[in-house]
C-alpha cells in the first residue's frame, strides 16, 4: 500500500495518543502517559479503492510547540489537528499550531477533532470557537477516543482529503 505521513498536533493532554491507540489498536486507557519523545503507530484504510498506510506521529509528552519543528512536519501529508472539547483554550492553542505548521510545512488537509464527546457535561466548545476553526478554512468533527465515536469518521474524512489534494496520476 502507498503510505501517507500525518502529523498528530495539539495542545498537551487534549487526548492525541489516546486517538492513535483507539484508531491502531481499538484501546482506551484512562491512565495518563507522558512518553516523551516521537511515538509512530501504522494503520491501513481503504479509500476510494486504494489503500494507504497512514504513519500516525504523536510527539506526546513533548512541549506541544516541538511539533512545529521542521524535523517533525517535514513529509507529512496531512495534519490531525486535536482540540478538547472540553477545554475551550485548546483550540487557540490548535489554531496557533495550525497557523505556525503551515507557515514552517506549507498547505497540506488538515481534520480538526474536537475530542473527548463523551464528557458532554463538561463540553466547553461555544459556537464562537467552532466558527472560528471554520473560518480557517478547517473541516470539523466531534470524537471520543474513549468510546471510539467519531474516530473512524476523522481519519477517513482525512485520507480522502489528502487523495483529493494529490493531482491525479
Ligand atoms: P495527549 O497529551 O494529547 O497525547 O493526551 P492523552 O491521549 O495522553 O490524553 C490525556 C488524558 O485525556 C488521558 O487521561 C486520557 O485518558 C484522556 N482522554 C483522551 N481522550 C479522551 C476522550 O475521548 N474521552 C475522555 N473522557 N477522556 C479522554
Amino acid at each position: 500500500a502507498e503510505k501517507r505521513k500525518v502529523c498528530v498536533l495539539g495542545a498537551t493532554g487534549v487526548g492525541k495518543t489516546s486517538l492513535v491507540a483507539r484508531f491502531v489498536r481499538s484501546i482506551f486507557s484512562e491512565s495518563y502517559r507522558t512518553t516523551i519523545g516521537v511515538t509512530i503507530e501504522t494503520r491501513r484504510v481503504r479509500c476510494d479503492e486504494r489503500e494507504l498506510d497512514l504513519i500516525l506521529w504523536d510527539l506526546s509528552g513533548e512541549d506541544e510547540f516541538q511539533a512545529v519543528q521542521t524535523s517533525y512536519l517535514r513529509g507529512s501529508a496531512g495534519w490531525l489537528l486535536v482540540i478538547d472539547g472540553t477545554r475551550r483554550l485548546t483550540a487557540e492553542t490548535g489554531l496557533r499550531l495550525y497557523t505556525a505548521a503551515r507557515t514552517i510545512a506549507g498547505e497540506v488537509p488538515a481534520v480538526v477533532v474536537l475530542n473527548k464527546a463523551d464528557l458532554t457535561g463538561a463540553w466547553d466548545i461555544d459556537d464562537a470557537t467552532e466558527a472560528r476553526l471554520r473560518r480557517a478554512g478547517l473541516w470539523i468533527t466531534r470524537t471520543s477516543a474513549k468510546t471510539g465515536a467519531g474516530v473512524e469518521g476523522a481519519f477517513n474524512a482525512l485520507a480522502r482529503a489528502m487523495l483529493a489534494s494529490e493531482a491525479p496520476s
